[in-house]
């Protein structure tokens, strides 16, 4: 039966490859993504999926098929970065100066998810399997806040478990957290005057931005080693001859567990509060965007792995390799082997270009991904995979013209496809075998322990 999963998917290769192709050549950035949503709920109809739309949320959709439990969650994002554009080209060559650019390989993340969901339904009408699936056309991922808003609006609630998966420079099942990540702006009232003539009549609300930032540098002392704290000043004044009458600051937290950076966050308040104090102005803060860190699911994760073994590293050609040795080539090896060990702890995999295995570990599941996604709050749901995809040279960190590049390149596209492979795989163990969804919500009710989720914001 996976083999016919795996057919089906081969047999729509073109489909689905250019789609990805399309999605990459018009990147939109966070909540502009009309095209491509609107190319996925395009082809999901016209292969008999119902396609709802999330109300007040423009470029979200969720396309289903089939009835019953279990009900199983696909993920699929294609926001693109600002400013990221770029061919698929061996040096950093913009198709249109400070346009967006597909850097982070949402063009393949997306349609792999829609390839597995498509493949699913062929293989569960021919043979008869119970289930529902659904694939949620997830936006604005970039800015970290598309499924916590989806969720506000009702989704995700009735699904029993989630896969998704990212393109990366490796072959891995996602064993590793993420960070919690918490954005917010703190804004001060003070009172304006003449700098010169007057100032004993002023308050000063840059006198306070600048005192809170001494004070959290204070309080950097006192809090988790892994908590980041980092900050820019938005607004501190008009002109050195007028007593700054508003000021703001923006700050970042993020940390391994959401509530550890929720109680620096009620501290870095109180050094907030006391800044006000000392100038005599008034403040207030307000958290813009707040996400989870992810906790990853392993026993559905060893569903993946599993799979992602029988389906075997994605099919690279003698050019694929070429391209990649050349692409990897404009990146230091020091580099290369810092992002690749992100995933896996072997610096010298990078004497390879392209990723032709698939690693997994234990160890995988006491590491920490540096960066955050909004999947964390999904995981905090229900039981959650993921996994990461060669989509990119060995050592090409997301964010990159480098990976922009790979990602609209031959390389992506059949990372792409092993992806859905993978999905297609792993969601068919859980339709046939309710044991293996039990297992996983075993697993997540002892993790969550007691826990129960509702958004940061
Ligand atoms: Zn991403």
């Amino acid at each position: 039966m996976k083999n016919d999963l795996i057919n089906c998917i081969d047999k729509n290769k073109k489909d689905l490859v250019d789609m990805a192709r399309e999605i990459w050549e018009k990147p939109e950035t966070s909540y502009e993504e009309y095209f491509a949503s609107g190319v996925q709920k395009k082809y999901l109809e016209e292969n008999g999926f119902k396609v709802n739309t999330v109300q007040g949320i423009d470029t979200a959709f969720v396309a289903e098929f089939g009835e019953g439990s279990p009900v199983i969650g696909i993920l699929g994002e294609y926001d693109a970065l600002p400013g990221l554009s770029q061919k698929v080209s061996l040096t950093k060559e913009a198709i249109y100066e400070s346009a967006p650019g597909h850097g982070c390989g949402h063009n393949l993340l997306g349609v792999g998810g829609v390839g597995a969901a498509v493949a699913l339904k062929e293989v569960m009408e021919n043979n008869n399997i119970k289930g529902t699936i659904k694939y949620f056309g997830c936006p604005a991922e970039e800015k970290g806040v598309g499924k916590c808003n989806m969720y506000k609006k009702g989704c995700f609630r009735d699904i029993d478990c989630a896969f998704s998966w990212h393109p990366f420079d490796v072959n891995s099942p996602w064993r590793p957290t993420s960070l919690s990540n918490f954005s917010m702006k703190f804004r001060f009232k003070g009172i304006t005057s003449h700098a010169a003539q007057s100032p004993h009549t002023g308050r000063s609300a840059l006198d306070a931005v600048e005192l809170m930032n001494v004070g959290a540098n204070y309080l950097r002392e006192h809090i988790l080693d892994s908590i980041r704290m980092h900050y820019v000043i938005t607004n501190g004044g008009e002109r050195p001859n007028i007593v700054p009458g508003f000021a703001e600051s923006w700050y970042f937290l993020r940390g391994k567990k959401a509530s550890d950076v929720k109680s620096t966050l009620d501290r870095l308040v109180k050094v907030a509060k006391g800044a006000a104090m000392m100038t005599e102005t008034d403040m207030e803060y307000e958290v813009i965007d707040a996400l989870y860190d992810y906790l990853p699911n392993q026993s559905l994760t060893d569903i993946v792995s599993e799979n992602m073994r029988l389906v075997g590293a994605p099919d690279f050609k003698t050019e694929d390799l070429d391209f990649a040795h050349k692409l990897a080539d404009t990146i230091t090896k020091e580099e290369r082997r810092n992002v690749a060990i992100s995933f896996q702890g072997n610096p010298n995999i990078i004497e390879k270009y392209l990723h032709d295995d698939i690693v997994d570990s234990e160890d995988y599941k006491y590491k920490n991904v540096s960066g955050s996604t909004d999947v964390g709050d999904i995981s905090y749901m229900v039981p959650t995979a993921q996994f990461a995809m060669a989509a990119w040279p060995i050592g090409t960190a997301a964010h990159t013209w480098q990976a922009c590049s790979a990602s609209g390149s031959n390389i992506g596209f059949e990372a792409m496809l092993s992806a859905a492979k993978v999905i297609a795989c792993s969601v068919y163990d859980i339709l046939i075998d309710e044991e293996k969804l039990e297992k996983s919500k075993e697993e997540f009710t002892k993790s969550l322990d007691g826990f129960n989720y509702k958004p940061l914001v």
